[in-house]
C-alpha cells in the first residue's frame, strides 16, 4: 500500500450517481504530508461525489482541530478546523487541469484526495490565531516580554481592540 492508497476516490467505477465517503485523519496524516503550514491535527473529512455529465463533483465538509503556534506566546494551540471544499474531475488521457477541473488519468479511474483535503485545512486556519484569553503560556509571555525593549507609550496605536502588551510582542514576531 503506497502511503496516501486510502485516499483514492474511485470515480470510473462509480455505480450509483452519487457517493460518499467519510475519512478520519490524524498526526500520521499530516507527519505524511509533511506541508508547511500544518503538522499535527486531527479531523473528521465527509466527501458526497455526484457523477454529472462528464465531470464528478466532489464536496469535502471537514471538521477538526489543528495544532498550531499562538501568536501572542508562540506555545501550540488547538485550532479549531471547520472546512469546506468543492474539486470539480474529469478523466483524461493524463494528469492535467481544465479551468478549475482537475484531470486524472482514465486508466487510473480514481483521484487521490489527500493534498486537497491538506489545502482545504491549511486555507481554513485564520491567519490570526491566539490562546483563549488567560490561557497563554506565562512562562514563555515572561520570557519573550523580557526580551522586549520598552517602547515609548507616545508611540502606541490607537487600537483599542488590542492589549498594548502584545504589541510589542507583535513587533517581534513580524520581524
Ligand atoms: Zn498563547
Amino acid at each position: 500500500m503506497g502511503k496516501f492508497d486510502q485516499y483514492k476516490v474511485e470515480l470510473r467505477g462509480m455505480t450509483a450517481p452519487t457517493a460518499s465517503l467519510e475519512l478520519d485523519i490524524d498526526n500520521d496524516f499530516f507527519a505524511k504530508i509533511d506541508g508547511p503550514e500544518v503538522q499535527k491535527g486531527r479531523a473528521n473529512v465527509k466527501i458526497n461525489v455526484t457523477k454529472k455529465t462528464g465531470v464528478y463533483v466532489l464536496d469535502f465538509d471537514i471538521n477538526g482541530h489543528v495544532i498550531v503556534t499562538c501568536d501572542r506566546c508562540l506555545d501550540e494551540m488547538e485550532q479549531p478546523i471547520a472546512a469546506n471544499g468543492s474539486l470539480s474531475v474529469k478523466l483524461g488521457d493524463d494528469f492535467g487541469e481544465d479551468g478549475d477541473t482537475v484531470i486524472v488519468p482514465e486508466r487510473d479511474g480514481y483521484i487521490n484526495v489527500a493534498w486537497y483535503i491538506y489545502e482545504f485545512i491549511a486555507l481554513a486556519i485564520p491567519l490570526k490565531h491566539v490562546h483563549a484569553p488567560g490561557k497563554c503560556n506565562r512562562e514563555m509571555m515572561d520570557k519573550l516580554r523580557k526580551h522586549t525593549p520598552r517602547e515609548d507609550d507616545g508611540d502606541m496605536e490607537g487600537s483599542g481592540e488590542t492589549d498594548p502588551r502584545w504589541d510589542a510582542l507583535k513587533d517581534i514576531m513580524d520581524n
